[in-house]
């Protein structure tokens, strides 16, 4: 089996840090745990572009029931059309009043884009509204919010691949890359 060796985006150097097999393995137990909790609720899962569509499809594609999905993209209201903590959610066509809603996220970091999600998505009133990230970097987190499901916990650096991008470029990875911070 080849190891994945550093990669280079734009200026910066990225090294291998979740190899393919441990992405596959951190993915089966959220679709265990989510499928234990709520297989019965057709569930609407909301994944958040353009960093989740990775994760996303392969996440969703080992669901053995009854459940949708919608990818979403997230911008700030401009000016004076709302306060600071709601988003303006661009592509949601489902009603989720009363539904169970799980978001899909590639990562979060201080948790504010979620949290703003978050309030944008409860004043439909959905029956239950929930978060699954696949990363969470816990050091950077400045938001108070319970996040449901997290795939795994990483050091607050800066990652690459399997949809998450550095300026545009490092998405089509299949491993995930770590900053490799200059001395
Ligand atoms: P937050 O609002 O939680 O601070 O930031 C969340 C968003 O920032 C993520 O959805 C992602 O787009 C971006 N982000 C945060 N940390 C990283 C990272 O390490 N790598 C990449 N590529 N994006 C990140």
């Amino acid at each position: 089996m080849d190891t994945p060796s550093n990669i280079k985006v734009h200026d910066k150097y990225f090294q291998p840090f979740i190899s393919k097999e441990h992405i596959e393995n951190i993915i089966r137990k959220m679709v265990e745990e989510i499928s234990k909790d709520h297989a019965l609720e057709k569930p609407l899962f909301i994944a958040v572009l353009n960093g989740a569509f990775i994760f996303a499809s392969d996440f969703f594609k080992q669901l053995k029931f009854d459940c949708e999905i919608s990818f979403i993209k997230t911008k700030s209201y401009d000016g004076m059309t709302s306060s600071g903590d709601v988003l303006q959610v661009i592509g949601l066509e489902e009603n989720i009043t009363n539904r169970t809603v799980i978001i899909l996220e590639d990562i979060i970091d201080t948790g504010l884009t979620i949290k703003q999600l978050l309030n944008t998505l409860q004043k439909q009133k959905p029956a239950t509204l929930k978060i699954a990230t696949l990363l969470l970097k816990p050091e950077a987190i400045q938001h108070q919010f319970p996040i449901d499901y997290i795939g795994l916990e990483i050091p607050t650096k800066f990652v690459v691949g399997y949809g998450l991008d550095y300026d545009g470029l490092g998405r089509n990875y299949p491993e995930i890359y770590q900053l490799v911070e200059e001395v």
